[in-house]
């Protein structure tokens, strides 16, 4: 070999490398699932250093066995080849103990647990480092080699580097992936306790109703008014188990719908529908102005009759009697866009940015007496956000408010074939 090609081999492998570090950056630093992390770091582990194959290994929660994360390039029965305990496997706890270890003959290393597994899938040697966290190891990369290439020491210290920046990623990615679980651990209880609340209250509300219907005998004035009183605390208790129950829902990994085309004007309109023997009951005036075609936006059926059901019902509750609430559908472009407005009694500006938030109740709707829950809209901007929309409003106390949702539309659903 020439001394020009030997040097043009070096640029190629550091062009390779280089190349695969900014790969590594890139990919690991956009991804917050950590079998994507992973899988970029064995990869690009692998492909720099032109061996192509690659594992993670991740310490278990005692920190006494490595378990396999992530693989490139190796043979199913090699990725099952068994436990990897630090008792048992020197390499790994040397290099568990902060440095990078180099095997370039793996006949002749009493350091490797599994000699034949590896010399059965054609590795002569391996490079294994750890992957270090801010609270300690994680666990370790390998790269592995065929008979024709041995490690350098520059090649175990690029290792460390592609390490390095993956204990970031995957700290980041377990971090997420632990909230996400409590978050829906968190959901599924507060499904079940609402879920368990239900039939009792809902018993005791017909039960209630019989009374009130003096269906069972006559009730004095004072009893009617006391139980018609009951049965508004457990009207406005249902209410709040109802909404519970619908929160969980857009938190409770399994409970989402699946999204489908579906035509928004149609759901708008029995919204609207819905609420208006409520509206005409308070004189108020509810006006409708709909597209004469379908839309089609993607999303559930659950989810849009939340979405505006809520707004309609906050539109008709919020607006004092011979107020107006008007809900307008017009296609902007590629979107939809619904806009509800009424006249009613308004939100404070400065307490506008807090309108999201689960329980949050403004200080207009406290006063008047109407009561609520302060879920309604939470659940409403967590399901347009996941319908890949969104939701804005604008309101002055005293003289009404809009809600504008904003949602892609897409193509009608496919008829099916005959
Ligand atoms: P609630 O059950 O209290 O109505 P929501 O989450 O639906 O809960 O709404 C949160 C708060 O936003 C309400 O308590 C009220 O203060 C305010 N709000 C929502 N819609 C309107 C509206 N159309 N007019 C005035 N205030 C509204």
């Amino acid at each position: 070999m020439t001394l020009a090609t030997s040097i043009m081999g070096q640029l190629q492998r550091r062009e390779r490398q280089i190349s695969a570090l900014f790969q590594t950056t890139r990919a690991v630093s956009s991804s917050l699932s950590l079998n994507e992390v992973l899988n970029h770091l064995t990869r690009n582990a692998a492909l720099a250093l032109s061996t192509g194959h690659s594992s993670i290994r991740l310490l278990d929660e005692a920190g006494e066995t490595l378990n396999l994360a992530a693989a490139f390039g190796l043979s199913k029965a090699y990725q099952e080849k068994g436990p990897v305990d630090l008792t048992h496997n020197p390499l790994a706890k040397e290099a568990l103990s902060g440095r990078p270890v180099i095997v370039n003959d793996v006949t002749d290393d009493a350091r490797l647990q599994y000699t034949r597994q590896v010399l059965d899938e054609g590795i002569h040697s391996l490079v294994v480092v750890p992957i270090i966290g801010r609270t300690g190891p994680l666990g370790v990369l390998r790269v592995y080699a065929g008979q024709t290439r041995r490690f350098s020491d520059a090649d175990a210290q690029f290792v460390m580097t592609i390490a390095r920046q993956g204990a970031v990623a995957i700290e980041n990615a377990m971090a997420h992936e632990a909230l996400q679980r409590a978050e829906s651990e968190r959901a599924q209880f507060v499904r079940t306790v609402t879920h368990e609340l239900r039939s009792p209250v809902g018993g005791a509300q017909s039960l209630l109703r019989v009374l009130l219907q003096q269906m069972s005998g006559e009730l004095t004035p004072t009893q009617q008014d006391i139980i018609a009183r009951v049965e508004a605390r457990l009207d406005a208790l249902m209410a709040l188990i109802n909404d519970l129950l619908a929160l969980a829902a857009t938190t409770t990994r399994g409970y989402q719908e699946k999204p489908e085309p579906l035509d928004l004007v149609a759901q708008v309109r029995s919204a609207v529908e819905l609420r208006s023997a409520e509206a005409q009951e308070k004189q108020v005036t509810l006006e409708l102005s709909l597209p004469s075609h379908p839309v089609h936006v993607h999303a559930g059926v659950e989810g849009l009759a939340h979405i505006f059901g809520n707004l309609v019902g906050n539109a008709v509750k919020y607006t004092p009697e011979g107020g107006r609430v008007s809900v307008a559908v017009e296609l902007r472009g590629p979107s939809v866009h619904v806009a509800i407005s009424d006249t009613g009694i308004g939100i404070p500006e400065d307490e506008l940015p807090r309108l999201w938030q689960e329980f949050f109740r403004a200080s207009s709707a406290k006063k008047s007496g109407i009561v609520g829950t302060g879920l309604g809209l939470s659940i409403v901007k967590r399901r347009v956000e996941a319908y890949g929309g969104m939701i804005s409003v604008v309101s002055r106390v005293g003289e009404g408010t809009t809600f504008s949702v904003t949602l892609p539309t897409c193509a009608p659903p496919q008829e099916p074939s005959a």
